[in-house]
């Protein structure tokens, strides 16, 4: 097997770039792989904490990357890893694997990806889905799209994080496939949340809603491991921000939307469309997902008739019409 292609083993230099609520329980499992890890994140307060932890940080870009054999970022956007990525170039070893493992935009990916594979760097798309607890215990899904034989590389390094690693195909096809499961994860949540409104306002005991839910054809991850766990329970602490799934739900819908497939309207007009429409990419950065869906859901069942929100929830062109209205005061369900 020639030089390059060998699989990168411990105790091999591994970089964490963002060490926030995915990026810190993922390098600690990178760590315990035997692994050397630094982590490096632009907030101090994120450094102290994986420093508390045993973790050993890095005071700048530059001194986090030199000679880290790969270098994994996991930071909110696509748009922010381009610019970390930029940051770090001038400093990384020559044969360094650049692995994003953010949610990012797929179409983004490929134009680095291109960038990057033009200047010798190997440059790998491998977002995660199972959220903080599965980050924790090392039990991931990892999609990974790219060049195989870099893939082989870093693939000692990825079986310390996931359980279930694909391989997807091409650069950007793992984020890709990333948001269209969030997209999916995302009308599950909000379909559970709407009945569990509908119901309580029934008047029946939301646990007993969601213990029928898990014992029949309606259950999902929400129903699962969301409604009692953070929603009921109003405890809000699953560590996923609401700006963040807005972000995956719209990447999703630019993807379909640019490769010219029909499903682009589909994804437009589903009811997960409406909800997270109005959200701003930079809205409210931090807040929990789940406390904010609940809260729009339960806005919206206060403020429009069951026939009205139907309405609303037939088409996008309809929702925004009605937020259009709400906003001009003249929506008669406001
Ligand atoms: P987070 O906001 O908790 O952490 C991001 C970290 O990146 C923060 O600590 C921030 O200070 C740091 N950061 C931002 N810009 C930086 C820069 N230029 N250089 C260095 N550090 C920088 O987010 P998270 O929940 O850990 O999510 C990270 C990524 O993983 C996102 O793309 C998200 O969509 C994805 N993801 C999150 C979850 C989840 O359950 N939280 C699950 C799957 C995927």
């Amino acid at each position: 097997m020639p030089e390059a292609a060998s699989p990168i083993s411990p105790p091999a230099r591994v970089t964490v770039i963002g060490l926030g609520n995915m990026g810190r329980p993922m390098a600690a499992c990178i760590a315990r792989g035997g692994y050397a890890v630094t982590g490096f994140d632009l907030s101090q307060d994120a450094r102290a904490r994986f420093e508390a932890d045993g973790g050993r940080t890095a005071p700048d870009m530059a001194q986090a990357v030199a000679d880290a054999a790969v270098v994994i970022t996991l930071l909110p956007n696509g748009k922010i890893v381009r610019a970390a990525v930029e940051q770090m170039r001038p400093h990384l070893r020559p044969d360094a694997v650049i692995v994003d493992m953010s949610s990012s935009d797929p179409l983004g990916t490929r134009k680095l990806g291109e960038e990057l594979a033009a200047a010798g760097f190997a440059f790998l798309d491998a977002p995660v889905s199972g959220g903080v607890k599965k980050a924790a215990e090392g039990t991931l899904a990892i999609m990974v799209g790219g060049d195989a034989a870099a893939i082989d590389r870093v693939a000692p390094v990825l079986q310390t994080m996931g359980k279930s690693i694909f391989r997807t195909g091409p650069l950007g096809s793992g984020h890709a496939v990333k948001a269209l499961n969030n997209y999916v994860s995302a009308a599950g949540l909000v379909a559970a949340i709407e009945a569990l409104h509908v119901g309580k306002a029934f008047g029946i005991d939301p646990n007993v809603i969601v213990d029928v839910l898990n014992a029949s054809t309606g259950r999902n991850n929400s129903t699962e491991n969301k409604l009692k766990q953070f929603v009921i329970s109003e405890s809000y602490a699953s560590g996923f921000a609401l700006d963040l799934m807005a972000k995956d739900i719209r990447t999703a819908d630019d993807l379909a939307a640019a490769i010219g497939v029909p499903a682009a309207a589909a994804l437009a007009a589903h009811a997960d469309r409406a909800v997270f429409a109005p959200v701003p990419p930079d809205a409210a950065a931090g807040a929990e997902v789940w406390a904010l869906v609940d809260a729009e859901r339960e806005r919206m069942r206060r403020e429009a008739s069951f026939g009205a929100r139907w309405r609303a929830r037939l088409s996008l062109r309809s929702f925004r019409e009605r937020m259009r209205r709400i906003a001009a005061g003249t929506d008669r369900h406001r």
